[in-house]
């Protein structure tokens, strides 16, 4: 594993994403790279009158490298990356990484241990982190569920025997023997996939935008009524 680190550190550094600001003026939502001196809409106002309510917050970069997430469901595109690249359409993969980073996954070539490759992903965390005696068993568990015959080449299908089934089974495995209710593939998707993927949608359209037009401006109607 060591070895894996040191080769990934070698390679030059990569920004996972912009950074992303959003202020309001002008009565609208403005995002940008940073913070500019005036406001793009005004013109006029220096940043040095910015009330609290309206002072810029960043905007959290919702892709994590999913080799650093232990016990966790990611997702990434199945070619390419979120950003850059990713028009809200392409198929997505899924995979469980284990205690050190490592993403197990499903496709039509069998089971994989990848230790690149998920460096832009979205993730649900599994595991609280105080749950040591199932984090300490975790890497054993997904080695046995992964030597399952359910797993090979020719069992892959496209439609429901996919990537999905596999990281849902082991989650699935894994709740019933804590005796816990387990997920139909909605459910999950409902509860813990979509609200992160909706965010990521939503940050790399800005980003999009921001990169095209450096200002990605929003009307922001006053809830009071007041001009
Ligand atoms: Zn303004």
């Amino acid at each position: 594993m060591a070895m894996f680190r040191d080769q990934e550190e070698a390679e030059a550094p990569q920004p996972l994403a912009p950074s992303l600001v959003m202020f309001t003026h002008c009565d609208r939502d403005i995002y940008s790279c940073s913070v500019p001196q005036q406001c793009p809409v005004c013109g006029q106002i220096p940043v040095s009158s910015w009330e609290l309510e309206k002072a810029p917050v960043s905007i959290p970069n919702p892709f994590v490298n999913a080799h650093r997430e232990k016990c966790s469901f990611v997702v990434r595109p199945t070619k390419g990356r979120f950003l850059g690249g990713y028009d809200g359409r392409s198929d997505l993969h899924v995979g469980i990484t284990s205690s050190k980073g490592i993403v197990h996954h499903f496709n039509e070539t069998g089971t994989h241990k990848d230790v690149t490759g998920w460096e832009q992903c979205v993730s649900v965390p599994l595991v609280p982190p105080d749950q040591y005696a199932l984090i300490h068993q975790w890497d054993s568990y997904i080695e046995e569920f992964s030597r399952n015959e359910k797993w090979l080449p020719h069992r892959y299908n496209e439609k429901d025997h996919n990537c999905y089934t596999y990281a849902l089974m082991f989650i699935n495995s894994l709740l019933h023997l804590q005796e816990k209710k387990t997920f139909t593939k909605e459910e999950f998707t409902e509860r813990f996939v979509l609200p992160r993927t909706r965010r990521a949608s939503k940050y790399i359209t800005l980003c999009h935008e921001v990169s095209q037009h450096y200002f990605y401006i929003v009307d922001h109607p006053r809830s009071d009524g007041l001009a």
